[in-house]
């Protein structure tokens, strides 16, 4: 599918491959990295069914994936979509993308990335990441004969440092602000590394945009009437509101989900701005809280898409606390998910007075507790 990519700030349109780092708008930026403001276009028509392929992977989708040369997959998706029992109205699943290749929907973006990367001439990529990311592209970078390198927060887990550290090159940073202003001056300043990171890469999104789709075929070619992401950078959110908007635009779906965003307590820009109203400006936290168990961040790089899609979607933004995430661990419902995946069924409790019985209701576990490269 023949891709391009706007850019909302000065309305300058680009064709693959492109380096978005030449393109800045400085006054958009905080310590050097871009708030997203990046959109992809393409032609859909609008037809009766989903046009799936039998390729491997997410490209069994690749009618509704931007054109490459070379492809990458390691047989991401295809995750199941589990029912669950519990006391909400309506029916409740999970999209368990534990079962990626390495355990992590991020998977899905990498091998779109990795053509990008190759489609550039590059031969070396760099993220910023907590970790799962890391691994995911460290994994796909191998099979892919691309050099890797990881700007990760000295604060990941020793599980994840070990698995790593004879898998790419490391660069630690006291935590994930600093990874990822590292990453882009070491991006500008090396000509021959390329710049992926996630949270605004077109191509990644655009894979983990497939979470949407394989929903949509699960729930016998319909849109849930909800769906609960765990949001840090916001990427994934993004991404799955592009999937459904794209059902939507082709009139498979008469309607796109309400949109549920999950952030911690205290390290929640997103319900923040969503609670003030605050669109127009991007809210900063002073001091966001130290989570033992989900991503806390003073600020957002997808923030006014993510208020966007809240906005559009009728949807909510919900904060929740450590203590509630660890009293549902220790239930041992859901063993296969890592406990920031569990978020989800937190936020969930949340909101069930809105839920109604009718309503299908999916929450996206984004990670699994045991992690391979
Ligand atoms: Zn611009």
């Amino acid at each position: 599918m023949k891709t391009s990519i706007k850019c909302e700030v000065c309305g300058e349109v680009y064709e693959y491959p492109f380096n978005l780092d030449k393109h800045r708008h400085i006054e958009q930026e905080i310590g050097g990295v871009p708030i997203n403001y990046w959109n992809a276009k393409y032609i859909l028509e609008k037809q009766s069914k989903l046009d799936v392929g039998l390729d491997k992977g997410i490209y069994k989708y690749k009618n509704y994936l931007p054109d490459y040369d070379e492809n990458f997959t390691l047989e991401e998706g295809n995750t199941a979509l589990i029912p669950i029992n519990c006391d909400i109205n309506g029916t409740v699943y999970l999209k368990d993308e534990s079962s990626n290749p390495t355990g992590s929907f991020k998977d899905r973006g990498m091998p779109l990335l990795m053509s990008e990367i190759k489609a550039y001439k590059k031969n070396t990529v760099a993220i910023p990441s907590t970790g799962n990311a890391a691994i995911s592209l460290t994994k796909y970078a191998k099979q892919a004969n691309i050099n890797s390198i990881v700007f990760v927060p000295e604060t990941i887990t020793e599980e994840k440092k070990e698995l790593l550290k004879d898998a790419t090159s490391i660069m630690y940073d006291e935590d994930l602000v600093e990874s990822f202003e590292h990453c882009f001056s070491y991006c500008r300043d090396n000509e021959n590394v390329f710049n992926g990171f996630l949270s605004t890469n077109i191509s990644y999104l655009m894979g983990i945009k497939t979470i949407a789709y394989e929903i949509y075929e699960q729930l016998n070619n319909s849109a849930p009437d909800w769906i609960i992401i765990p949001c840090a950078s916001g990427g994934s959110f993004v991404a799955q509101y592009i999937g459904f908007s794209d059902l939507y635009r082709m009139g498979l779906i008469k309607k796109i989900p309400r949109f549920v965003s999950v952030q911690i307590a205290g390290g929640d820009p997103i319900t923040v701005g969503y609670e003030s109203k605050m669109t127009k400006e991007i809210v900063l936290l002073d001091n966001p809280v130290d989570s033992e168990t989900v991503l806390s961040s003073d600020t957002c790089f997808n923030y006014f898409k993510i208020l966007d899609i809240l906005e559009l979607t009728n949807g909510i933004a919900v904060s929740i606390t450590d203590e509630e995430i660890k009293k549902l661990k220790n239930k041992k419902q859901y063993p296969q998910l890592e406990i920031s995946s569990m978020g989800g069924y937190v936020a969930m409790q949340k909101i069930k007075d809105m839920i109604n019985e009718d309503d299908k209701v999916v929450i996206v576990g984004t990670a699994g507790e045991k992690k391979k490269i």
